[in-house]
């Protein structure tokens, strides 16, 4: 089992919209151009350093998605055409199903992706710029670490999917992470 911690959301979300967050709000994650909410792209950057401590290159796939983003990803993944054995979802005045062999998305304004407090991680292979699925000892690594740095898993049926948790109470790990630099 992932271990899924309670969210708090931090301040600086306060009054804001689901995927239309002002870049005030979103910072450099220090990998490419993946940014998060404030809090949650500073608590990365130690999680991702120690994560290289242990022999892990960690890469995204995904952290903050504007709410057009969110609708390209749910409308790719979901059909409004009926699909057997499948539980519909409400959206849009319309239902929608889950087409066979995609992963779930959440509806366009929910998803924690659009709040900047949601990463997909992935791996890098050594000494190449090609990315890999999360192995099960990174996501093992995680499991026992992530936690340090405010960050919990979100759903049992995505071992990539990651969220900062600890709202505005930044933890101490992150703090002597940068008293050190
Ligand atoms: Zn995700």
């Amino acid at each position: 089992m992932l271990p899924v911690a309670k969210m708090k959301l931090p301040s600086c979300l306060k009054g804001e919209r689901n995927g239309l967050l002002p870049s005030s709000v979103l910072k450099n994650t220090g990998l490419s151009s993946f940014r998060l909410a404030e809090p949650a792209a500073r608590s990365v950057k130690p999680l991702i350093v120690a994560a290289a401590e242990a022999g892990f290159r960690v890469w995204f796939t995904g952290t903050y998605r504007s709410l057009a983003g969110q609708v390209d990803l749910f409308t790719s993944r979901y059909t409004n055409s009926k699909v057997n054995g499948v539980r519909p979802v409400w959206w849009n005045n319309r239902r929608w199903w889950k087409r066979a062999g995609v992963a779930q998305a959440a509806k366009p304004g929910s998803s924690n992706h659009g709040w900047g407090l949601a990463a997909d991680f992935c791996l890098r292979t050594p000494n190449s710029k090609k990315v890999l699925p999360v192995s099960n000892e990174f996501v093992n690594w995680m499991c026992k670490n992530a936690h340090r740095w405010g960050w919990s898993a979100e759903l049992q049926s995505e071992p990539w999917h990651w969220r900062y948790v600890a709202g505005d109470d930044i933890p101490q790990e992150v703090l002597s992470y940068e008293e050190g630099k």
